[in-house]
């Protein structure tokens, strides 16, 4: 059924806690944990409990979760104190993109100038 676990998918086994994470936040539907290889002095990902594999299809499917996830965002940049000076969102979408794991995440980036466009 969608949405559900897979049991092959990294994400899905840190929501079950079956795979250990830094967890900085947590809802019923969410979870934000910091990201093994940090890009930024922040560098969260937020996750919805649900198996999607990329932001768009969660947003279709399960459209109150992917506003989950904004609001979840938020709260990191607001949490780790990069609100003030400015934060980025990021969902890789698709391998050309540079999307590795395939469960929707937002990638919380701060703490740092971030340049624009990205590469
Ligand atoms: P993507 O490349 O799919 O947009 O992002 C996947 C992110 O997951 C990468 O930034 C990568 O560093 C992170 N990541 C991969 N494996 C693990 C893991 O086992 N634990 C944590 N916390 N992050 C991971
Ligand atoms: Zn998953």
């Amino acid at each position: 059924m969608a949405g559900e676990p897979q049991a092959d998918c990294l994400f899905c086994k840190i929501v079950s806690g079956d795979v250990p994470a830094t967890v900085v936040r947590e809802t019923g539907t969410t979870v934000a944990f910091r990201d093994i290889n940090p890009q930024a002095p922040t560098h969260v990902l937020v996750i919805p409990k649900v198996h999607y594999p990329d932001a768009a299809t969660l947003a279709a499917a399960q459209p109150g979760v992917a506003a989950d996830i904004l609001r979840e965002a938020g709260a990191v940049a607001a949490d780790e104190k990069v609100d003030g000076t400015g934060f980025r969102i990021v969902f890789n979408t698709g391998t050309g993109a540079g999307q590795t794991v395939f469960h929707a995440h937002a990638h919380v980036l701060g703490g740092r100038g971030l340049e624009w466009p990205p590469g």
